[in-house]
């Protein structure tokens, strides 16, 4: 039997690869840069075991040059550069990886940083391209080649003029269509920003010729531009810097630089994990709540990047929704990304990030609690309605987590309290937490309900929060104390006053007690004598599971 080889219309591939795999345009710069970047790291490898290499860092660096009048974008780079076979195999075949190979043949090194597997990124110049042009001199080679495509009709290759080692790739701009914007990838603000967004912690210098305004000399308010060769990306990311190194200054710069607060965090957490996923992290704990925190419109996540390049703006399945309030990000190196490398082929490495980090930060909220109580408080008044609310979904299973975190308003105390320090002063005989519900600490205060837990030196917890006693409920037992609402029928405290006496009262007003039952017929069970009351006259209380407030609530609920 013949075997016959799969024919592919490479032309319809590759049109139809550039135009779905991608979500945004703007991608095509990503790429191009990791490319240039891959190109580079090459040398800087061949380097480590070639001895008549050397690598003067000063001379490696990726240069953007754009050009209005003529429509065309330059990416050039002093990296490895391509032989012609090169040019034709990695950029003529598409998912052929030049740089994947080159992964594969040199394993035994450490610390690959090569970004490139896929080898499909390159075409995504053709998103916004109409012809790409590759001028390359491969290291060790006397000769330069160019190779030039319009995409979908093939490419051409000749023998070029080139100087220096290295990698210049020209785009040849498309025309503005009516949906289409193409003229902003000529625009130095435009590629600023998008250099800034993707390829901010590429480790070589990326340079663009920038346009900047200043005075005039001796006029003190007449401007002049003037050109101006600057370095665009931060390079070394805060986040693979020595803790040591780095200031409480530094972390907050990151944060406003990164824009994900305009307030101050109040902690910062620097996670370096080199264990089965390695990853580097920096979260921050928020002062302020956002605006928009409470609301729908608010998107939880982190930012994640693959070696030090933007992958996802907002990763939401690295934080449960109980700390959906935390900011910050993830990079890590051992991620399978999707071809598109936008999205994750696997999450079994993000679950195991996600893992850590969830427990990294329940800790640091512990510590922060335990040293700064003050942070901690104003941290809570901030967000302790989320973890509330986190412990009242999923019907109590993160209770472990949360519940050494919550805080609430003490009648002892006056002031919040965990509920461990509840629980480490109870007396000897107290067999409950007693927790009384109301709008305000003020209203419970003044509740006859709290007069006996109080008279018999009980500490009382003020629920002022709907969701408060909804969580409790789910808490169901601190430290093996159950909670019990003052309002319940069964306090479980024995008055003063003998059992006989209740009984006995009751009987002596069985008329008036009966005649308030008939009167308030539809709104009560039932109207008894009590023996919890001190100074007031008459109080509600409830016998099963839902307190008055928590029906106020349920009342209250839409359908
Ligand atoms: P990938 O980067 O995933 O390998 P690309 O389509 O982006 O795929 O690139 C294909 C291959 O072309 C790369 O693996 C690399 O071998 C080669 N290449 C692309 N750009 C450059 C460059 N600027 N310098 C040297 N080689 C490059
Ligand atoms: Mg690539």
């Amino acid at each position: 039997m013949e075997k016959k080889q799969f024919q592919a219309e490479s032309k319809r591939l590759l049109e139809m690869m550039i135009n779905s795999i991608y979500s945004h345009k703007e991608i095509f710069l990503r790429e191009l840069i990791s490319n240039a970047s891959d190109a580079i790291d090459k040398i800087y490898y061949k380097a480590l075991t070639d001895d008549t290499l050397s690598f003067d860092k000063d001379s490696y660096y990726i240069k953007l040059v754009a050009d209005k009048e003529n429509r065309t974008l330059k990416i050039s780079d002093t990296g490895i550069g391509m032989t012609k076979e090169e040019l034709e195999n990695n950029l003529g075949i598409i998912a052929k990886s030049g740089s994947l190979a080159f992964k594969n043949e040199n394993e035994s090194k450490d610390g690959y940083d090569i970004i490139g597997q896929f080898g499909v990124g390159f075409y995504s110049a053709f998103m916004v391209a109409d012809v790409v042009t590759v001028i390359s001199k491969a290291l060790g080679s006397d000769e330069a080649f160019k190779w030039e495509s319009t995409g979908a009709d093939g490419y051409t290759i000749e023998p070029y003029e080139k100087d220096s080692v290295g990698t210049e790739i020209l785009l040849k701009i498309k025309e503005n269509t009516e949906d289409e914007n193409y003229d902003e990838y000529l625009e130095e603000y435009r590629l600023k920003s998008i250099i800034k967004k993707y390829s901010d912690f590429i480790r070589y210098p990326i340079k663009m010729d920038v346009t900047e305004r200043k005075l005039k000399e001796g006029s003190e308010n007449e401007f002049e531009d003037y050109r101006e060769e600057q370095i665009i990306n931060s390079m070394v990311p805060i986040w693979r810097k020595n803790k040591s190194e780095l200031t409480a200054e530094d972390y907050e710069n990151f944060y406003s630089e990164k824009r994900y607060g305009f307030d101050k965090p109040i902690k910062h957490i620097h996670i370096s994990v080199d264990g089965a996923v390695r990853y580097n992290a920096i979260l921050f704990i928020p002062e302020k709540t956002p605006f928009d925190y409470y609301t729908k419109e608010y998107e939880k996540g982190l930012e994640l990047y693959s070696n030090g390049v933007l992958i996802m703006n907002k990763c939401s399945d690295l934080l449960p929704d109980y700390f959906s309030f935390v900011k910050g990000m993830v990079d890590s190196e051992d991620l399978s990304l999707n071809i598109s490398r936008e999205i994750l082929q696997h999450d079994r490495q993000l679950k195991l990030i996600a893992k850590n980090i969830n427990k990294k930060i329940k800790s640091e909220l512990q510590s922060l609690l335990k040293n700064e109580r003050e942070k901690y408080e104003e941290f809570y008044q901030s967000f302790g309605r989320q973890l509330k609310y986190g412990i009242y979904s999923d019907f109590g299973s993160n209770k472990e987590t949360l519940q050494d975190l919550l805080m609430f308003y003490s009648s002892k105390e006056k002031k919040v309290v965990t509920l461990d320090e509840y629980v480490s002063r109870m007396p000897e005989d107290q067999k409950y937490i007693y927790y009384a519900s109301g709008e305000t600490y003020e209203r419970i205060e003044k509740l006859p309900q709290t007069e006996l837990v109080a008279e018999k030196g009980y500490e009382i917890l003020y629920f002022t929060d709907d969701i408060d006693e909804f969580a409790i409920k789910m808490v169901m037992t601190y430290k093996d104390k159950e909670f019990k609402s003052v309002s319940s029928g069964d306090l479980g405290i024995e008055a003063e006053d003998s059992h006989k006496n209740t009984e006995s009262e009751e009987q002596e007003n069985k008329d008036l007690l009966g005649y308030m039952k008939q009167i308030l017929s539809d709104k009560v069970k039932d109207v008894r004598a009590s023996k919890r009351l001190k100074t007031h006259p008459v109080c509600l209380s409830t016998d099963g599971e839902v307190t008055i407030e928590m029906e106020k609530i349920l009342n209250a609920m839409p359908g």
